[in-house]
């Protein structure tokens, strides 16, 4: 297993227009860690400059603490998924998933070997002599899966792997993904823009936005916990209030004080600061009490397995889903209640 230590990688293609501002990150052996960002975000310049597929401008790689950074890609044993397969349509499955290794000069053997292996892990054992073009594209990305494991590589770095599948199928290679990478114990870098990807296969993700990694933790951390406004965005829907921090540590906004969760950042008396509080942690009151406030409800939507209410918080615009809902009508003032620790400051 393999760890890697990225130190002031920084890249751009055009003079001035910086694609990665320096960035730093280490990933742990047998982590599966995603690299999650709006498309031009620079998540495919950074898996390329892992590759080796791409020269940075400046800073260093290591993989288990022994620099690679000028090392060609091929001595790298970094294997690649792309998000287009990038197969030989001329040549059966098995030579599509034999050829890195022919081209290493590997025996007939191993090749035979390592190829069954390989297919045996992606479920295509018996597709062995079709030709590409007539498989699906599911089987297909399960071919291009299957010749970079089949390298046997120290690193795997998939590039948008599923974003030509359709949902249903995606969702099974997901599981299958995060299956074959904890089976061969692989250090895996995934790129996506879909949080739902990410938050789903991920031990660890990076939040990514204009080339600068905003934010690096657990799916669960970064999620409850966003540090700023875009990775609270980025990563599901938010209600943004604005306030000012008193003098006993609350959050003063216009409709009320409220206990804000206890996290790293800690903004000093009287500052104004931005907090978030995601729909799902904002719950109808029993009744009327120290910490609950009145909105009035302005909109319902009925999904079946939850509610999306729309609230007007005297003046600010709040979203709420809840999936037992009370009987309430369009224009009833109801009393709302935050669940406590889950209203955030945010850094910026
Ligand atoms: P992402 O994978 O997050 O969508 P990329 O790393 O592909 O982002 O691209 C980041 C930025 O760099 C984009 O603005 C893109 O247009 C630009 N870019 C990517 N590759 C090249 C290249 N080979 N030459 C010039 N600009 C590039
Ligand atoms: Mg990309």
């Amino acid at each position: 297993m393999t760890s890697v230590t990225i130190t002031g990688i920084s890249k751009s293609y055009q003079a001035g227009v910086p694609v990665l501002k320096p960035i730093d990150l280490t990933i742990q052996a047998g982590e599966l860690f995603f690299l999650l960002g709006p498309s031009g975000c620079g998540k495919s310049t950074l898996l390329r400059i892992l590759a080796g597929l791409v020269e940075p401008d400046g800073g260093s790689i290591r993989f288990n603490g022994r620099e690679i950074t000028r090392l060609p890609a091929e001595k790298r044993r970094a294997a690649m998924v792309f998000q287009n397969y990038a197969l030989w349509p001329h040549l059966t499955v098995f030579e599509n998933v034999a050829f890195g290794l022919r081209a290493e000069g590997a025996d007939n053997a191993k090749i035979r070997k390592e190829v069954a292996d390989a297919l045996e892990l992606v479920q295509l054992a018996d597709c062995a002599e079709r030709k590409i073009p007539s498989l699906s594209g599911g089987q297909q990305q399960r071919v291009a899966l299957a010749r970079a494991l089949a390298m046997r590589p120290d690193l795997l770095l998939l590039d948008e792997p599923l974003s030509n599948l359709d949902a249903r199928l995606r969702d099974t290679m997901r599981r299958e993904i995060r299956r074959i990478a904890k089976e061969r114990e692989l250090t895996a870098i995934y790129v996506t823009h879909d949080r739902q990807e990410a938050l789903s296969m991920a031990d660890r993700l990076a939040v990514m936005h204009q080339g600068i990694l905003q934010q690096v933790g657990a799916p669960e951390e970064v999620y409850n916990l966003p540090v700023n406004r875009f990775v609270a965005g980025f990563l599901g829907d938010a209600n943004f209030i604005d306030g000012t921090v008193t003098e006993n540590g609350l959050f003063r906004s216009h409709f009320g004080e409220f206990q804000l969760a206890p996290t790293a950042f800690r903004p000093e008396t009287g500052r104004k600061i931005t907090a978030a509080i995601r729909p799902e942690r904002i719950r109808f009151a029993a009744q009327k009490g120290a910490h609950t406030f009145s909105a009035k409800l302005t909109d319902r939507t009925f999904l079946g397995e939850c509610c999306e209410w729309k609230f007007d918080a005297d003046g600010l615009a709040l979203e709420v889903t809840e999936s037992a809902p009370p009987m309430r009508r369009i224009g009833d003032v109801c009393e709302l209640e935050f669940d406590p620790g889950h209203l955030i400051a945010l850094q910026g």
